[in-house]
Formats: C-alpha cells, sequence, structure tokens
C-alpha cells in the first residue's frame, strides 16, 4: 500500500496547516470575547518547523496546501513565509484562507509570492450584521480586499459563508445574487458543533438541502462536475453567472468517504479528523531535532488512525473538541 494511503482505501493528498490561533475577530461562532485562551507563543510551530513538516508531507505524496488559522495573514513575515511553501517542488497548490480583513494590502503580495486560489470567510453583506457576527468593524475593509483580489487575479475566489438560522439566513438569496454578478464561488457551509465556543444549537443549523431549495426559488442551478479542487463542495450555477454557487455539508451528507485531508494544528498536533480530537504530536520530534523518516513516520501514524467516518451528529455543543481557530477550520 502506497504510504499516504489510510485503513479505508482513501489516498491522503492534502494538508491544511493552521499557522497561528491569534486572530483579528471573535465570530459568535468560533471564539468567545472574554476567557479566550490563546496558545503560549512558545508551542506554536516556528515556519522553519513547519516548512520542515510540510516537506516531510510532502515526501508522503501530499501536494495540496491549505494555510489557514487563527487569521493567517496576522502571523509577522506571513508572505515570505509563503514564498518558502510555494517553493517546496512537491507542493502543486497552495491556497489561503483568510477573514479579508487584512486583505486589501496583502493581496498582491501574496499573489506575487505565488498564491492563485483564496477563500475569504464573509457571512453577511449587511455592515451592522458584520460587527454582529465578528464582535469587529470590518465589513469595508473586507469589501476592499476582496475586490483587490480580483483585481490582483486570484482564481478562483471563494467566499465562504457559515449559514445561521436566525442571523444570515435572510442573507442566501443576496449572496446567491453576488455569484450571478461576480466571478466569485459562494460557499455555504453548515453551522458545525466544534469546540465548547460554537454556540451551536439545532435549531441554529440550517441543511444545504434547505439553501439550495431557497436559492432554487431565483431559478435552476445547473450541477458543475467535480473537478479535484473541489474538495468536499457540491459545485452548482445559475443561468449565465459569472460565478458559482458551492454547498459544503459535513453534518447532511458527509464526505467522509472521499476525504483525502489532515490537518497541522498551530501547536504542531497533526489531526487525523476534524470532529475528533485524536492528535498525533509532531512537535516533540521536531524539537528533539529528529529526522525527515522520523517526521515521516508521524504522518502515516496520524494516516493510520483516520476513522472510517466522523460522528459530527453525536456531538451537539461541541464538548470536547478543541475550537476551530486552533485547528484551522
Ligand atoms: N481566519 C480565517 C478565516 O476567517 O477564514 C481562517 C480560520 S477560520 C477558523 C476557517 C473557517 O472556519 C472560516 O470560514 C470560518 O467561517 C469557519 N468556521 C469556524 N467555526 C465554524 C463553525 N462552528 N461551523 C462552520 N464553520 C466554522
Amino acid at each position: 500500500m502506497a504510504p499516504n494511503v489510510d485503513p479505508y482505501d482513501r489516498e491522503i493528498t492534502y494538508l491544511r496547516v493552521s499557522v497561528t490561533d491569534r486572530c483579528n475577530l471573535r465570530c459568535l461562532y468560533c471564539k468567545p470575547v472574554q476567557d479566550l485562551k490563546l496558545l503560549d507563543r512558545a508551542s506554536i510551530l516556528s515556519y522553519e518547523e513547519i516548512l520542515k513538516t510540510i516537506r516531510a508531507a510532502t515526501g508522503l505524496g501530499m501536494k495540496k496546501i491549505r494555510l489557514t488559522g487563527g487569521e493567517p495573514l496576522l502571523r509577522r513575515n506571513f508572505v515570505h513565509f509563503v514564498e518558502s511553501v510555494c517553493r517546496i517542488p512537491e507542493v502543486e497548490d497552495v491556497s489561503v484562507t483568510t477573514n479579508g480583513l487584512l486583505l486589501e494590502k496583502m493581496a498582491r503580495p501574496l499573489f506575487e509570492a505565488g498564491v492563485r486560489r483564496i477563500n475569504i470567510s464573509l457571512d453577511t453583506l449587511n455592515p451592522l450584521k458584520y460587527t454582529k457576527i465578528t464582535r469587529r468593524e470590518g465589513f469595508d475593509a473586507v469589501w476592499k480586499g476582496l475586490q483587490v483580489a480580483e483585481a490582483v487575479g486570484f482564481s478562483p475566489i471563494k467566499v465562504n459563508i457559515v449559514a445561521i438560522r436566525g442571523l444570515n439566513d435572510d442573507e442566501l438569496l443576496q449572496f446567491a445574487g453576488l455569484s450571478v454578478r461576480k466571478p466569485y464561488h459562494i460557499r455555504f457551509i453548515e453551522y458545525m458543533p466544534i469546540g465548547r465556543d460554537s454556540n451551536w444549537t439545532p435549531e441554529k443549523y440550517i441543511s444545504s438541502d434547505e439553501i439550495r431549495s431557497e436559492l432554487e426559488t431565483l431559478g435552476p442551478l445547473h450541477k458543475i462536475p467535480h473537478s479535484i479542487h473541489d474538495g468536499p463542495a457540491e459545485r452548482y450555477r445559475f443561468e449565465s453567472a459569472k460565478g458559482e454557487i458551492g454547498f459544503i455539508s459535513p453534518l447532511s451528507h458527509h464526505f467522509c468517504p472521499s476525504c483525502n485531508r489532515l490537518r497541522l494544528t498551530a501547536d504542531g498536533k497533526v489531526r487525523p479528523c476534524l470532529f475528533a480530537d485524536d492528535e498525533v504530536d509532531i512537535k516533540t520530534p521536531l524539537r528533539n531535532g529528529c529526522s525527515q523518516k522520523d517526521l515521516r513516520e508521524v504522518f502515516q501514524q496520524a494516516i493510520a488512525s483516520k476513522p472510517r467516518r466522523h460522528h459530527a451528529e453525536i456531538l451537539e455543543k461541541g464538548e470536547g473538541l478543541r475550537s476551530m481557530s486552533t485547528i484551522g477550520g
């Protein structure tokens, strides 16, 4: 069996790397305003350690890297680090997930560093509601960042929306309209019970099927065939739209049979499944000066322990799971 194939015959080719747990937003489904527990700085992997880890992952056949956080653009010298990731010959694709607050200034440097695909999280098109959801000012900055990313040439630009009943479910059609006017991939993500700070309840959850039915009141959605960069998204397009609609349905249509990913947390743990806190420590071996072969063995251990499927449906309030901002989403 190839070293990056797990016991359920899934080939693991994708590593999501959280470079920091720090964030400049306090989204009410992700981070608390008070009693925020941040990782101690010394426990966060250095860029050198992350690069060494990514090299080991590519040695096993992982080719696709997503940089996330916390807010990755907040970490000092991030662009320089991105350049180093893009220079690793076996890495075929580097993408970034950001809240977009710092994108106006950083879109061009990131593009020049080699990134072409970017995901921007934006849960509302209403500036006041933006402040309610994120508990910070910033809608205009994100909107400008989005325009600059488009002008610089990022493609695709994916806009991630966590759909929450009673909060932004009145804007689903407006977001759908944005996919018609702009070349953006508007992606609705099901609200997940991840971490104690997610504030998830069954009443606030909206399934992708429900969102799709509402969108179809605008006109038929045409299915787009799956491509390798889609990950778990089901893709659709309205007639003559510039952009697309995507649905990411971890709860209603879990995509575990095609899961191809591992996660590296900011504090150096390899996480086989988003919805399970079983992790393999890679920081200790890294800090003990281990070889690339040793690091590959850590990854193989994580690959071997990927569960067949997640059990998010029993998590309810996310008891026991670490928060999304340390895992990286
Ligand atoms: N700061 C970056 C950003 O805002 O995109 C990257 C980190 S953030 C944790 C990554 C993604 O996780 C975001 O799109 C965010 O909306 C999503 N996320 C966080 N908590 C979530 C939850 N409980 N359910 C669904 N998505 C969540």
